[in-house]
């Protein structure tokens, strides 16, 4: 028996959660009903996952309330939300309320970051270790650490000679940083960025913007929920969370039925007016059906949009710089960006936008920041909002090593391989939530989160009651899983864009759809043919004997 912050530990745990953001706390509350012995470890010092970790000014979600959200009545029927969009406080207390409400952190152990994990053949138990020494066997292991746990801070000469405060946004401290009055440089234009500089521009005495591409910003519209629209919210929340299943990307938005040119441009423009009016990720979503599969539709759609950048300002150089003639990447083949008031922001005295491709970030001084006109940026805050290694990197930061004892980052190397974006062979009874391979970022969290982890919580009980000790995904299976990964993503226009949904923004990484594209709908559907037909992309086994001779009327009596 081993402690941690005073919580006796089992060393035989049936199941090991890492991580207490949405889906580890789902999936702890999921496997505790089964009556398992579950554990929850999280490196922070409170549960909310990325929710915990972005503290930075400005964060805030860009999925609509009550979409994002769980399902269950125990929670929604006593939450109440106040934004239409969320800002980070709002969303790290809710997910206090669920810790609260669901019981759930007598179970969490806090402070405690997994370094390691080996599979050991010999129990079919996973030995994990963290880096306070904590040592548990559990049965099965559960990676619940996100997309975005590992920040990424690009090579900066000099770095380290800066004399004033520097942060990552996703490490940005929990008290907070003040910046009234400071000189600030950011570094970085994706949605984080465009949040810092939306939030901090008002208020800092200088504020220098660092961008490589520009964003493609959407207006968001955010709006208080008053108390009516809250009565209305409740009363279709049901429909809500059965609708957002039956969609491809989990929110409550559809494509426009009809393609981009079979519609007068007059049309066109009143469809897109109308979507651009409502804000939030409907420009988007409900776009035309062929917006992300042809480029010619998407060059239209991107003329529209610039067109209204074009119009926040009257300098053409700035004009130039955040709307280029021709599109810097395909129109939403990136994440886009939803603000309402970036631009403003861009438009103040006290704010400069400097061109990183024209005039590249040659080092970090002690005072600022040299680029290559040999021009210095002087700062007192340097704010790194350069993104995640994202899909992998939280994962195969873990040396975690299967049968074989080569690890997950050794496998991952090429390219990764999943069954399902949630198992990996050579990897027994080791589970992914919100991972690689799985509709993860490119779907609404909390819809893919609870599928996924009924799946999880499913096939442990079905390994239980079979008296099953190990589960492991077969590698034609994995082949395959990838092959339509790849193939599903590769019709579409995202692949020519550089972004973490691929790889392309980490030096060295493997260029590669890192999601799974086909929507909610379809993963759903394979995740329950496995389900029904006994898991059969899978190797069952118990202490070494497969599931093949099992005697199906006395399972097995094996003790484990
Ligand atoms: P990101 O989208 O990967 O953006 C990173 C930014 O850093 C990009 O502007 C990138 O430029 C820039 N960059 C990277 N390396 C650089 C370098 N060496 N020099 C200069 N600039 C560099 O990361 P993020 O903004 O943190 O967003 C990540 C994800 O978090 C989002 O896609 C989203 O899923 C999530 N997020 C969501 C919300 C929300 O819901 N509202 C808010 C924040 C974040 P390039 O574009 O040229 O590569």
């Amino acid at each position: 028996m081993s402690s941690t912050n005073n919580l006796p530990i089992n060393d035989e745990l049936d199941a090991l959660v890492v991580g207490a953001g949405f889906s580890g706390l789902y999936q702890l509350y999921q496997l505790r009903k089964l009556g398992s012995s579950v554990k929850l470890f999280e490196s922070g010092s409170d549960v909310g996952g990325v929710w915990y970790w972005n503290c930075y000014p400005g964060a805030r979600v860009d999925s609509e309330t009550p979409s994002y959200e769980f399902s269950l009545p125990e929670l929604w029927k006593d939450w109440r939300w106040t934004q239409r969009f969320p800002d980070r406080n709002e969303l790290h207390s809710y997910l206090q309320y669920v810790g609260e409400k669901l019981d759930l952190k007598k179970d969490i152990v806090f402070n405690t970051r997994v370094t390691a994990a080996r599979f050991d053949p010999d129990t079919d138990r996973w030995t994990v270790t963290t880096e306070q020494g904590t040592i548990v066997r559990p049965r099965f292991l559960v990676l619940a650490v996100g997309s975005a746990s590992k920040p990424y801070i690009p090579n900066l000469p000099g770095l380290v000679n800066f004399q004033g405060i520097v942060h990552h946004t996703a490490n940005w401290p929990q008290g907070g940083v003040d910046m009234e009055g400071k000189r600030v440089g950011v570094i970085g234009t994706g949605s984080t960025g465009v949040q810092v500089i939306s939030e901090i521009g008002p208020k800092v005495k200088h504020l220098t913007v660092f961008q490589r591409l520009p964003a493609i910003v959407l207006p968001q519209i955010n709006s208080k929920v008053d108390d009516e629209k809250h009565a209305r919210m409740r009363e279709l929340s049901p429909l809500i969370y059965r609708h957002r299943k039956q969609t491809a990307s989990g929110h409550t938005v559809h494509s426009f039925p009809l393609d981009t040119f079979s519609v007068s441009s007059e049309e066109r423009q009143l469809l897109w007016e109308e979507l651009w009016s409502r804000g939030g990720l409907n420009f988007c979503g409900d776009n035309f059906k062929d917006m992300m599969i042809n480029q010619e539709a998407n060059d239209e759609v991107y003329a529209f949009w610039r067109n209204k950048i074009l119009a926040k300002f009257d300098d053409p150089v700035m004009q130039k710089k955040l709307a280029p003639q021709v599109a810097p990447y395909p129109f939403a083949a990136k994440k886009p960006v939803m603000d309402d008031n970036y631009y403003k922001v861009l438009s103040q005295t006290n704010v400069d936008l400097v061109d990183v491709r024209k005039t590249p970030i040659q080092e970090i001084t002690d005072k600022g920041i040299l680029t290559s006109d040999g021009v210095e940026y002087e700062v007192d805050i340097l704010v790194i909002a350069c993104g995640f290694d994202g899909a992998t990197g939280g994962i195969t930061q873990i040396d975690i090593r299967g049968l074989d004892g080569a690890s997950i980052k050794d496998k991952w190397t090429k390219g990764v391989y999943t069954n399902l974006g949630m198992t990996t062979a050579n990897f027994p009874n080791m589970f992914i939530v919100y991972g690689p391979q799985s509709p993860s970022i490119l779907s609404n969290a909390p819809t893919t989160i609870e599928i996924q982890c009924a799946w999880i919580t499913t096939c442990i009980e079905y390994l239980k009651n079979n008296r099953l000790t190990r589960i492991e995904a077969t590698r034609e299976a994995e082949d395959k899983w990838r092959d339509l990964t790849m193939s599903v993503a590769g019709g579409t226009l995202v692949s020519k864009a550089e972004s973490w949904w691929n790889g392309a923004n980490i030096p060295g990484k493997a260029v590669e759809p890192l999601y799974f594209a086909g929507g909610i709908p379809y993963y759903a559907s394979i995740l329950r043919e496995q389900e029904k037909n006994g898991y059969p992309n899978f190797t069952l086994s118990t202490h070494g004997q497969t599931a093949a001779t099992i005697d199906s009327e006395n399972k097995y009596t094996t003790s484990q």
